[in-house]
């Protein structure tokens, strides 16, 4: 037997652990020299089986699960550290069980449409991250030269948005655009995603919610209804913008494609129908569209904006029904959070929620308010929570937060499973505890979430990364260590 000394290891078990998509019982070896996980039993075996003084935990009855990989966040570093940031971030995804995070390439300054902005970034991000950080290109009127760099520097996929994005440094693309980016990226390994929200010519738009006119958004009603919002962006936008992105689909055929944050159910057929006929795309879906009904949402609460819009109980219950088709049919494979904050003061809150202001002339005004939910590291209580009434298994909940949001950006054999040669990354969760979403368990750095104030059940107890356990909800972050995140800049070779 190999003695503890020359080889490290770190060794957890629990009679309930998914592996390989499985609840099972098992013991998982971490050698903490590479960080890569050795040996799988499936059993749990006692700690005399391992060398003296290894570090050994059985956390029976709670479940082992792969760290979740939020394939979708923003971090806003740098440029607009004061909405979130590296080290903030991490920490609130590492408390929730997520050990990596992917970053969107817009809000931080300089986005991340060039190598050179891309290096900013990544010296911003340097010795700050407390789980793995992998980042997301992006598309840009004007930058198709930069995107096959940015694959050999390492970015997981690209984004464009074909609506306003919010904010200036990233405007949206034409058709034109996207027809040079795909031409651009057609035999690289990578994936070409989009904000798909697209207002549609008059004669195209539903009813009278929208009228093509400047400002493009004409809404009708209180601007704090959150009814007016919702009609200000209707299904319609989502259809035509994914009737626009599979006409251009045929530029480049094998190019995976993906429609970030898919709300709107009526998107569903049109993405299915390409599906059956060959075309390469997939879709995701929002903790918050599983679990918000826009009917609940209070006039005023401004914490539940983003785009597309929360829709009502009937599309919810529809997405649920589509995620929990059988694997190769569904079109929605991966939930993510779209964490997307800003300071309290963008977000427009009014006084009837948590540190809300006085009323001023923008407070509780939908179309004033940054659009963009809070949320990293509260998915997986958030997917558990309402999973109860609709038999959801955990294993449903791994494979759509951690094996295919891992298969989306490439790191299908390094993340996303508990599986020998993959990394030790591995979240505790007692699928029985429960909590309350409030400030000391909303760790990103803005306390501003439409969750805060609700009971969620299933807490993560202790978060590994590469075999080191980085947090535990007894005793917190291991400050001895530091952020050990790694960034992940390694090039894709898979595109899935
Ligand atoms: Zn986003």
């Amino acid at each position: 037997m190999p003695s503890a000394v020359d080889h490290p290891i770190s060794v957890v078990a629990s009679e309930r652990a998914v592996i390989a998509g499985r609840l099972t019982a098992a013991t998982v070896v971490i050698s903490l020299t590479t960080g890569k996980i050795t040996s799988i039993f499936d059993c749990v075996l006692p700690p005399s089986d391992f060398p003296e003084g290894t570090p050994y935990i059985d956390h029976s009855p709670h479940v082992l699960l792969p760290g979740l990989v939020d394939a979708h966040v923003h971090l806003n570093e740098p440029g607009r550290t004061e909405w979130e940031g590296f080290e903030t971030g991490t920490k609130a995804a590492a408390f929730g069980g997520v050990t990596t995070v992917v970053d969107m390439p817009l809000n931080a300054i300089p986005p991340t449409t060039t190598v050179s902005n891309f290096k900013e970034k990544i010296n911003a991000a340097q010795g700050k991250c407390w789980v793995d950080v992998g980042f997301y290109g992006g598309v840009i009127p004007g930058n198709h030269t930069e995107l096959t760099a940015l694959v050999k520097e390492g970015v997981r996929g690209f984004k464009g948005f074909l609506i306003d994005s919010g904010v200036d440094e990233f405007p949206a693309v034409s058709s034109d655009d996207i027809t040079l980016a795909m031409k651009e990226l057609a035999d690289e390994p990578t994936t070409l995603m989009f904000h798909a929200e697209m207002i549609p010519p008059i004669s195209d738009s539903v009813g009278d919610a929208v009228q093509h006119s400047e400002p493009p958004l004409f809404p009708h009603g209180a601007l704090t209804s959150y009814n007016t919002f919702l009609l200000s962006r209707p299904p319609a936008f989502e259809t035509y913008a994914i009737a626009e992105i599979l006409a251009l689909a045929s530029v480049a055929p094998d190019l995976p494609l993906h429609i970030v944050h898919l709300s709107a159910i009526e998107a569903i057929p049109l993405l299915r129908q390409a599906r059956a006929r060959g075309v390469k795309i997939t879709a995701e879906t929002c903790f918050h569209y599983l679990s918000i009904a826009s009917e609940k949402i209070n006039d005023g609460d401004t914490r539940h904006k983003c785009c597309p819009p929360i829709r009502t109980q009937s599309n919810q219950d529809g997405l649920w029904e589509e995620l929990q088709k059988d694997d190769k049919e569904t079109v929605i494979q991966t939930v993510v959070s779209d964490h997307s904050p800003c300071t309290p003061d963008l977000k427009c809150l009014p006084p009837t929620v948590p540190r809300g202001t006085e009323a001023g002339p923008n407070t509780g005004d939908f179309f004033n308010a940054w659009g963009g939910v809070s949320s990293v590291g509260l998915g997986l209580s958030i997917l558990w929570t309402e999973g109860q009434h609709r038999g959801i298994t955990i294993e449903d909940v791994v494979k759509w937060c951690c094996a295919n949001t891992a298969k989306q950006v490439g790191l299908e054999h390094q993340k996303g499973d508990l599986a020998v040669g993959f990394d030790g990354d591995i979240a505790v969760f007692d699928d029985q505890g429960s909590f309350m979403v409030e400030p000391s368990t909303m760790l990103f750095r803005n306390k501003c979430s439409p969750y805060e104030g609700r009971e969620l059940k299933g807490v993560v107890r202790e978060t590994y990364l590469r075999g080191q356990r980085i947090f535990s909800r007894a005793d917190g972050f291991t400050k001895k260590s530091g952020p050990q995140g790694q960034l992940l800049l390694e090039p894709r070779t898979t595109r899935t």
